[in-house]
């Protein structure tokens, strides 16, 4: 059965294996338990941050920025206006495959 949600905290009691989706694209795919203890890519992180928990003094943080528009052509990794990794290569243009001579 596959299961489509926001709800990542309940998403953990009933699936066995979760794909995380950016902008249309799986960014991240693990079994459940291994993907709420060790995720990796940064959205990932930000949405298991953002749920919200009873724990004492401890705010939830939220996602920075806004998703881009998914009508404008962007170049490179589409997470990149709102991920704390971000680096110069992630905005490079990977669309066309370049050959380098040595
Ligand atoms: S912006 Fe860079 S570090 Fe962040 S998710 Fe994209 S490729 Fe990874």
């Amino acid at each position: 059965m596959l299961v489509v949600t926001h709800d990542l905290a309940a998403a953990r009691f009933i699936a066995e294996k979760i794909l995380v989706m950016y902008l249309g694209q799986i960014v991240e795919e693990a079994p459940t338990e291994l993907l709420f203890n060790r995720p990796i890519h940064p959205y990932t992180q930000g949405l298991l941050a953002a749920i919200p928990t009873t724990e004492p003094g401890r705010l939830a943080p939220t996602l920075a920025g806004e998703p881009p528009d998914t009508l404008e052509r962007h170049v490179g990794c589409p997470f990149t206006p709102r991920c704390y990794k971000v680096q110069d290569p992630c905005r490079w243009d990977m669309s066309e495959s370049q050959v380098y001579e040595v």
